[in-house]
């Protein structure tokens, strides 16, 4: 048997934001992946200025070694249509990065013991004690294991079946010189369009060389047919260079909104994509993984080792207070018809105001939000 005081299962960036907001405390603390690291993630790699904030990372420093792409400003429009807004600052309002990259990073600084290539097979209960795959014993596990997360699954959550998902395909590579000459794409200026019945967006990102395509939506039918349409209007509109060949990976995440998933039972947390917390209308779910995984460490040093529900609830309630309260079922745009949402959507991406107020600065941005202070020795 093995012992520790805190099992993280998944080395994303709640695990590992959870993990290095506790490396101070002298707990002993284990990180769990099924997979090896570097390893990739799908995802556009588009994270906004307060998870820089929020983990205290040094953008000189980053950048030295890993590919930090500021971002200043976006470009926005509609699939089908050339119509575009383009919002920007003088200052960074996001950065790019490259998730097998920056995964890596954040794992190698958290601090704590790593069992990587290990999956979760199972936990059972024994004396106030979680022992997980028939050997590590703990008093607390904590689920990051993304939105499959196995922990979660011993909640109850019945993964597949459950609230509707947030469904996305993405396609990162490295350019050819001759490509990166050809791209017409502006590092600076991510470009995102929306799909005609404003249910998701497919965007545009370069980071150098390399480039970044993809498209989610909030329903999962068709989304391929979807990927195929937006690739074929990039480069009808010599967005992409004719020659560039990709393969789409593909993935599902719920948004807070939709999720109904319990995040905490007797000696377990959910944190990030586990725990369903994506921003609904961006997508954006680094952000909420590594504020869930600041939040639970609060929560964990405050519990002073025990570990009931009733001592963890706490978790739920700072999660509603930075989140929000979760939507009711009622939401009454889907009772407007289809026709009357695409002409709306219309009017609403080619308004400069709506564009930069409520597109950038509240849904992608969240500039209201301002980071989470963290309780850490500098
Ligand atoms: C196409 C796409 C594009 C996206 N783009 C963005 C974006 O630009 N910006 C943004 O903020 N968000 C984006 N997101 C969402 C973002 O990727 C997730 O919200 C984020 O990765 C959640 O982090 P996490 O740590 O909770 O989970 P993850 O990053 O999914 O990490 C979970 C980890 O758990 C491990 N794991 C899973 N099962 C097991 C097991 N059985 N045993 C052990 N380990 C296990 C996995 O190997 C993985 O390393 C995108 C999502 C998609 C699908």
């Amino acid at each position: 048997m093995e012992h520790c005081d805190i099992l993280i299962v998944g080395a994303g960036p709640a695990g590992s934001s959870l993990a290095w907001a506790l490396s101070d405390n002298e707990y002993d603390v284990i990180v769990m992946d099924k997979q090896t690291f570097p390893r990739n993630k799908v995802c556009a790699g588009w994270v906004t200025p307060a998870v820089v904030e929020n983990l205290r990372i040094d953008i000189n420093d980053y950048r030295k070694e890993h590919v930090l792409q500021p971002v200043l400003g976006f470009l926005i429009g509609q699939i089908g249509s050339h119509e575009t807004e383009t919002y920007s600052e003088e200052n960074p309002i996001s950065y790019g990065i490259r998730r097998c990259e920056f995964d890596h990073y954040l794992l190698e600084r958290s601090g704590a013991r790593l069992k990587l290539g290990e999956s979760f097979r199972e936990m059972a209960r024994a004396d106030n004690l979680w022992i997980v795959n028939d050997y590590i014993r703990s008093p607390i596990v904590v689920g990051a294991g993304g939105h499959y997360c196995p922990v979660a699954r011993c909640l109850g959550t019945k993964v597949k079946h459950s609230e509707a998902v947030i469904v996305a395909q993405e396609t990162e590579f490295r350019m050819t010189p001759e490509q990166s000459e050809k791209c017409k794409i502006n590092p600076d200026v991510p470009e995102l369009f929306f799909c005609e019945d404003f249910k998701g967006y497919g965007w545009i990102f370069r980071k150098g060389d390399i480039l970044n395509i993809g498209l989610g939506r909030e329903d999962k039918d068709k989304l391929s047919e979807h990927v195929k349409a937006f690739c074929e209007f990039l480069r009808q509109w010599g967005k992409i260079p004719q020659d560039i060949s990709y393969k789409f990976y593909g993935h599902a995440y719920l948004s807070y909104q939709h999720s109904l998933r319990q995040v905490l039972a007797d000696g377990i947390l959910l944190i990030g994509d586990a725990a369903g917390l994506a921003y609904a209308q961006s997508g954006e779910g680094i952000r909420p993984a590594v504020e869930s995984g600041i939040l639970a460490a609060q929560v964990i040093k405050n519990a002073k080792g025990n570990y009931s529900s009733k001592n963890l609830d706490s978790y739920r309630q700072l999660i509603t207070k930075r989140f929000g309260r979760r939507k009711t079922t009622f939401d009454i745009a889907k009772m407007l018809p289809d026709d009357f949402k695409k002409i709306l959507a219309h009017k609403l991406l080619t308004n400069h105001w709506f564009a930069r107020n409520v597109i950038i600065n509240n849904w992608f941005l969240h500039a209201y939000q301002q980071p989470l202070l963290i309780n850490k020795p500098a």
